[in-house]
């Protein structure tokens, strides 16, 4: 059996180090903000190459949290990929504002700045490309576009910690950068996590009070807040896993280098990655026509799979109210017939790698 991910391998390569963490956090008696929140913050921020890191209580509170910084409301539009994740939209419901969708390249999975500029109106306040399955979106038109109409560029780079745009990490190529640190992300905590990057000051400083009840100063209450604080624990796992992130994510980079040389010849479509990209790997996504008998034959053989994302958002019944129908975002809805995300983690086994390749080899009949 190959898993499609086993979230125990990551802890049983840092056991000593995470446990010594939670037990300094337990033992302090600091169980809200503190010196672990801090210190995550900072090393993280320096990490990405931004002057601000804010430590949340999830992804989706980071998306949120960050459009309220750029005062996005009822009456404003944010540009999103038609394939995302739904938080990505979510963020922008929770609002009170709409959701724009916009086409992706279909070779990249990502946000097509060639159709962008096109959905731009007098109501749209955000362009919010996210870098999916790790692939990093192409910024600097992004950027370009938004400049020129006076708009915010917020990141969705839930799935991208470490991955580079033309030799920069994600982490301040916009106005901010939202990030998840759910288990499975490339940088997992151990429960819901999450942080915004910025460069921006007023960004940094709204979200601080945003995500503690509207304060500043304890039972003083300068806006309608919310309770979306990183817990301390999670820091300190988190400031734990994050010296390891790069040889974590060059492992990844090892797995999709070994698919993408096998797999070559299969006629399954491989991932492209532009010259300027250094993705993150956190999937190894292949499309085919075939794609539901391929999971099934996979699965059968014992190799788990999973597809991101089945039902497009405007295909969900939490968007009915949006009136997009089938074939409103045709590119996007052949997407999410095709994908496949194969076995993707920096604790495979070669053997592993080896025996899903073999896998999908014997399940297109292409040979060993
Ligand atoms: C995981 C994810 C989120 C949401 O993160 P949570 O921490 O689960 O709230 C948002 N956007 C994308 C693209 C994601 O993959």
């Amino acid at each position: 059996m190959i898993p499609f991910l086993d979230l125990k391998a990551p802890y049983e390569e840092l056991k000593q180090e995470i446990d010594a963490a939670v037990a300094r956090v337990v033992g302090s008696g600091w169980f809200i903000g503190g010196p672990e929140v801090d210190r995550f913050e900072a090393e993280f921020a320096a990490y990405c190459g931004a002057a601000h890191a804010i430590g949340l209580a999830n992804g989706l509170d980071a998306l949120h949290l960050a459009l309220r910084a750029m005062d996005v409301g009822p009456g404003d539009e944010v540009i999103v990929p038609s394939n995302t994740y739904i938080a990505t939209w979510l963020a922008v419901t929770q609002c009170g504002a709409t959701p724009v969708p916009v086409e992706p390249d279909p070779r990249t999975f990502n946000i097509d700045p060639d159709r962008i500029e096109a959905a731009v109106t007098a109501r749209t306040k955000v362009i919010l490309p996210v870098h999916l399955y790790g692939q990093p979106a192409d910024m600097d038109p992004i950027v370009a576009i938004a400049a020129k109409h006076g708009l915010k560029v917020l990141e969705d780079g839930a799935q991208s910690q470490g991955a580079r745009y033309k030799g920069r990490r994600i982490g301040a190529h916009g106005d901010a950068v939202a990030w998840s640190f759910y288990p499975g992300k490339n940088l997992g905590a151990m429960g819901d996590a999450g942080a915004v990057t910025t460069n921006d000051p007023v960004i940094a400083d709204r979200l601080r009070v945003l995500r503690n009840y509207g304060s500043r100063v304890k039972y003083v209450n300068e806006v309608q807040g919310y309770n979306s604080r990183l817990d301390p624990l999670q820091a300190a796992i988190l400031s734990v896993k994050l010296p390891y992130l790069d040889e974590w994510n060059q492992r990844r980079a090892a797995v999709a280098a070994r698919y993408s040389e096998a797999l070559a010849d299969t006629g399954l479509v491989l991932p492209v990655v532009p010259t300027w990209a250094e993705p993150a790997w956190h999937l190894y996504v292949i499309q085919t026509e075939d794609r539901d008998a391929l999971q099934k034959t996979l699965g059968d053989a014992g190799v788990g799979t999973l597809i991101h994302y089945p039902i497009p958002p405007h295909r969900q019944a939490a968007y009915a109210d949006l009136g997009l129908a089938e074939g409103a975002f045709p590119v996007s809805e052949a997407m999410h017939r095709r994908v496949l995300s194969l076995p993707m983690s920096p604790h495979m086994s070669a053997d592993q790698v080896d025996g899903v390749i073999a896998a999908c080899r014997a399940a297109l009949a292409v040979g060993a």
